[in-house]
């Protein structure tokens, strides 16, 4: 039969965890947590189903919870939101994203895009009929930096978005200020929109900090602000997410999500909300045992003679597929998996030529250090 989304397989992650589950290696693919998040939370959800929050909330979402997402975005960063108008609740950020840009994209607009890039986002701009040029994020021993010259050669008369994520998926790299300034400049002088995916916002290491894009001057008014539960609160699978914005182009996310799902998950809306006001503290320990994790695989695999990148945020450490004498990061991937025990994620999927990251693997770290104290010696004697 004739489909359309021809270009599109299997997400890497399903057939990555699927991988782990026959070979029953360590899974540093897909990037879930093997910990649950804050007790207080499990029992709001608890509550919330026995109490009765069984039925359809609002399209936005419920009351409680916009209101929390609003008071912890002033809170955190000072920018200020009215949850009547300028916030909607999602399945999730990924139905955040497609909703957006479904909703904001029209056939033949063009989205620019850092490259490696998520995903989801290359589907939902075919999705919506538009097209995307890559800026390239290159890898240095300071992490992954992009050229200026790229992202404005990359805007066209026909450009009508920036997909911005920070801290980034699969670099780990968290964009700096200057970096963001100069985003938000181009954005300003092309008349463009930001669509940012902060789902790793509070998951920052070193004392670095995030900083949104939509708090940079002119960015407000044209910035959709997409966040989630999942990796704050280490809950990926009750995918609960939002976006912020001003009520013109929230109203329009809105229009589209409103029929992609309508709505979902309210008692696990209720415990996201208790979440946000009751449990910051919690997400503070996390991040601080997460940065103690990411210090375990990356001097582990330092110390085997593996060079990898430095890893400012998210789940995610970068590694080079040279340090086991591949070329190719989806053939390491390939025999790590079958006769090394550990599955990780080829990067070259998250670019337009995988020969542009044929040499790099993604590890997960958000696991519990005696997984990866595991996995560290698997990969040390893998050759
Ligand atoms: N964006 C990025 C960059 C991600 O890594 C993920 C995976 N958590 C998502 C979006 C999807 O988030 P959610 O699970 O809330 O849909
Ligand atoms: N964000 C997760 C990752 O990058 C995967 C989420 C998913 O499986 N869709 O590993």
């Amino acid at each position: 039969v004739r489909t359309a989304l021809r270009g599109i397989g299997t997400t890497i992650f399903s057939e990555m965890t699927a991988l782990a589950q026959r070979t029953g290696a360590v899974n540093l693919g897909q990037g879930f947590p093997d910990t649950d998040g804050p007790a207080g939370m499990l029992a709001a959800a608890q509550a919330a189903i026995v109490g009765g929050l069984n039925q359809y909330p609002p399209v936005d979402g419920l009351p409680a919870l916009k209101e929390a997402i609003v008071q912890a975005r002033l809170a955190r960063y000072g920018l200020a939101y009215d949850p009547a108008t300028e916030v909607v609740t999602t399945a999730g950020a990924t139905e955040a994203v497609a909703a957006a840009l479904l909703a904001l994209c029209e056939p033949g607009d063009e989205v620019v895009l850092f490259e490696p890039y998520y995903d989801s986002y290359l589907a939902n701009v075919a999705m919506a009929g538009a097209t995307h040029r890559a800026v390239p994020l290159r890898p240095t021993d300071d992490g992954f930096a992009f050229d200026p010259d790229d992202l404005r050669r990359a805007v066209t008369g026909r450009t009508r978005m920036i997909v911005l994520n920070s801290p980034h998926n699969p670099t780990g790299k968290v964009f700096s200020r200057a970096e963001l300034e100069l985003i938000a400049q181009v954005c300003v002088e092309r008349d463009l929109i930001a669509v940012t995916d902060e789902v790793y916002e509070y998951l920052t290491y070193d004392g670095l900090e995030h900083v949104p894009l939509a708090g940079l001057p002119g960015m407000r008014e044209r910035t959709v602000t997409i966040s989630s539960a999942g990796k704050t609160f280490s809950c990926t699978g009750w995918k609960i997410g939002w976006a912020l914005g001003p009520a013109e182009l929230v109203g329009a996310v809105r229009k589209a999500k409103q029929f992609m799902t309508f709505a979902s998950g309210t008692p696990f809306q209720a415990a996201v909300a208790h979440a946000l006001t009751h449990e910051l503290d919690w997400v503070a320990e996390l991040t601080k045992s997460l940065q103690e994790r990411r210090d375990l695989l990356r001097s582990g695999l330092t110390a085997a003679g593996v060079r990898t990148y430095p890893a400012q945020g998210t789940y995610f450490l970068q590694a080079d597929a040279a340090s086991w004498g591949y070329a190719d990061g989806a053939a390491l991937c390939r025999d790590l998996a079958e006769q090394g025990g550990v599955v990780a994620i080829p990067t070259q999927v998250f670019y337009d030529d995988p020969a542009s990251g044929q040499g790099l693997v993604r590890f997960a770290f958000c696991k519990r250090p005696e997984v990866l104290s595991d996995a560290v010696s698997r990969l040390s004697t893998f050759r």
